[in-house]
């Protein structure tokens, strides 16, 4: 009997490994499969993505002997690693999957909202030379599943609903597209977060951004530009050399014409590199025509890079000749920076305690 119900869950796992990403319809039908009523798919999907269980025998409404036959079967929740928590009260965390591989995931709050930063990437290949991330070079796609999980993981540990995601942690969500685009769509449908509230950030990917407008979800995008010539973009983002600013602009374009959505860029400020008053002048060039916004991102510092944080003077001088030219600018502040754990520096700073587990 042991053996029998180990050539079914051996079976199931090579089908879909895990719980976690499939609908209410989906585990309906798994339930059944185990010769349980439909009705547990119901309470299965609640425990799962409302109450965020970790193992199946912690879903109380079970029958006892159900859960303990259940208590491993993988589910596809990751561990976490590793949390800090800054003065600000962002927490970091460092999770870890499955294949022991690690991930990095914030959570942070404000007075009214619960905003998630995910990765979608162990690493990331399109090398920005001031993003730590980058530093770590690729190492594989998150799955579906495994970009939900950390969104799960953020509400139980604040034990509070997240209310907000934005695609800004470790990786590039273009990349990945198919992966993300399934995980929008399980934190829309099973997890309850609106589409409206979901923010995609990409450095642009030929064909890409394109790509995801034909997908016509409500997300906003939010297209990492940091350069107003191609020439400075390349220094930057090394990925761009393949992809030049008069084409994704051009996608950006079609974006907006096949959405109806508008689209943000943001701008990461270094000191003596792109942040000089003509670049200013330069960007608003670039950006005429465009409903949107620019956000402007002062450089946080991290290792193995030379860049520094402009002064707040010169900030100020760079909004200010956005806003003469009619662009709607905002500067974001990297939150729990006092932690020194931004995009892609928590596993930096970890790096050995990874190795060594
Ligand atoms: N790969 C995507 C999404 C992840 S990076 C992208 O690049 O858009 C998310 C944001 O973090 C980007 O806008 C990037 O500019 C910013 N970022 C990376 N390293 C940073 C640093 N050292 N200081 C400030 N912002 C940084
Ligand atoms: Fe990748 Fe974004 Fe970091 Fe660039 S900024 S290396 S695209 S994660």
């Amino acid at each position: 009997m042991v053996e029998f119900n180990y050539i079914i869950m051996a079976s199931q796992i090579q089908k879909k490994p895990f719980l976690l990403g499939k609908s209410l319809s989906e585990l309906t039908d798994w339930v059944q499969e185990q010769g349980q009523p439909a009705y547990r798919g119901k309470q299965l999907h609640q425990y799962l993505y409302q109450k965020g269980v970790r193992s199946l025998s912690e879903i109380s409404v079970f029958p006892q002997k159900w859960r303990e036959d259940l208590a491993n079967y993988p589910i596809g929740r990751s561990i976490i690693d590793y949390r800090t928590i800054a003065p600000d009260k962002t927490r970091k965390y460092l999770l870890r999957l499955h294949d022991r591989l690690l991930i990095e995931t914030v959570g942070i709050p404000s007075r009214d909202r619960l905003t998630v930063c995910l990765s979608t990437q162990v690493g990331c290949a399109m090398g920005c030379t001031f993003c730590a991330t980058g530093k770590q070079g690729f190492t594989r796609h998150l799955q579906a599943h495994e970009i939900v999980d950390q969104v799960l993981t953020v509400q139980s540990d604040f034990g509070a609903r997240v209310s907000h995601v934005v695609f800004m942690g470790m990786g590039e969500p273009l990349a990945n597209l198919e992966q993300v685009v399934e995980a929008v769509k399980i934190l829309n449908q099973e997890v309850g977060i609106g589409q409206r509230s979901i923010t995609i950030s990409t450095v642009g990917l030929p064909g890409k951004i394109r790509q995801l407008a034909e997908y016509k979800l409500q997300v906003t995008l939010a297209v990492s530009l940091h350069a107003s010539t191609q020439k400075l973009r390349e220094q930057l983002i090394p990925s761009a050399s393949h992809y030049s600013l008069g084409k994704l602009l051009a996608e950006c374009r079609e974006y907006v014409k096949i959405t109806g959505r508008r689209l943000s860029f943001e701008y990461i400020l270094l000191s003596g590199v792109n942040d000089l008053p003509e670049y200013a002048e330069e960007l608003s060039q670039q950006l005429r025509g465009f409903q949107n916004h620019v956000n402007l991102i002062p450089y946080n510092p991290i290792d193995d890079a030379d860049y520094e944080r402009p002064s707040k003077n010169r900030i100020d001088e760079f909004m200010d000749i956005l806003k003469r030219h009619k662009i709607a600018v905002s500067v974001r502040y990297s939150r729990g920076l006092e932690a020194g754990a931004a995009c892609g520096q928590l596993k930096t700073a970890n790096k050995e305690l990874a190795l060594n587990n």
